[in-house]
């Protein structure tokens, strides 16, 4: 691909990913959801932290089953019970495939937000303007790494319309859909490094690198699965390479 082509391909490329988000704005999460969120934000700080490696609706769920096996949304009181009872409810309740080590997490990450955010898990992003600010206390949690912490800053930024600024810190995060889409759309070769992914999208999109990342994943996840390709409903059909079929 030259660089001509290049360029039409991430100018498209970048239209097609605000087109979705447009659309996506006016679906948004659940309404009830959105809701919980807002009165509660530690079930949205713990949703995040809980989606590795399993089903997204599997780890958004896990505080809503605490909620339900506590009888209290109350994060001072789900700090008040012992990890054993944790572990219990991750055990007998939820689907994670981690459930000890989540189990750890979830204590930690309760503990943290009423010892350090007093019980108030709005202010990891409250009265911080800039998202590297946003990135740096989600990584303070345990288990959560740079990729949880990006995908945090942009339901943050795009579904709960918090305003923050100086985006170009939110990197793309190079898990496998990304990769493949990327490759599909001649961006990257198939030796490319996660490194190399990061860079990439920063050339794309300098001003908010990151903004690519939930339409590569929506397209890699929701048209291009490894046993079943839906090219003709695929919204990059038209700039498909079809290198990863
Ligand atoms: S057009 Fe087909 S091969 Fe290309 S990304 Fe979409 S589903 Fe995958």
């Amino acid at each position: 691909m030259n660089k001509i082509q290049e360029h039409k391909v991430t100018k498209s490329l970048v239209k097609l990913a605000k087109d979705y988000y447009e659309k996506e704005q006016t679906l948004g999460l659940p309404l009830e959801e959105l809701k919980k969120y807002k009165k509660y934000p530690h079930f949205f700080v713990i949703g995040c932290l809980m989606d590795r490696q399993i089903r997204a609706n599997d780890a958004w769920s896990i505080p809503f089953i605490v909620e339900n096996h506590l009888g209290t949304a109350d994060i001072n009181e789900w700090n008040k019970c012992s990890s054993g009872t944790i572990s219990s409810i991750f055990k007998q309740h939820t689907k994670h495939r981690f459930k000890k080590n989540m189990s750890d997490v979830f204590c930690e990450a309760v503990k943290k937000i009423v010892e350090v955010y007093e019980g108030d898990a709005s202010r990891i992003w409250k009265g911080s303007e800039n998202c590297a600010d946003v990135i740096y206390n989600f990584l303070a949690f345990k288990g959560c790494g740079i990729k949880i912490a990006t995908m945090a800053v942009n339901i943050l930024t795009r579904m709960m319309k918090v305003k923050l600024k100086h985006m170009e810190s939110v990197d793309i995060s190079p898990d496998s859909q990304v990769k493949k889409i990327m490759i599909n759309l001649g961006l990257i070769d198939e030796k490319a490094s996660n490194e190399m992914i990061i860079y990439r999208a920063r050339s794309i999109y300098p001003e908010f690198p990151g903004m690519l990342d939930p339409f590569l994943w929506y397209v890699g996840s929701q048209f291009c699965m490894a046993r079943q390709k839906h090219c003709a409903e695929c919204p990059i059909n038209k700039l498909c390479l079809k290198k990863v079929f």
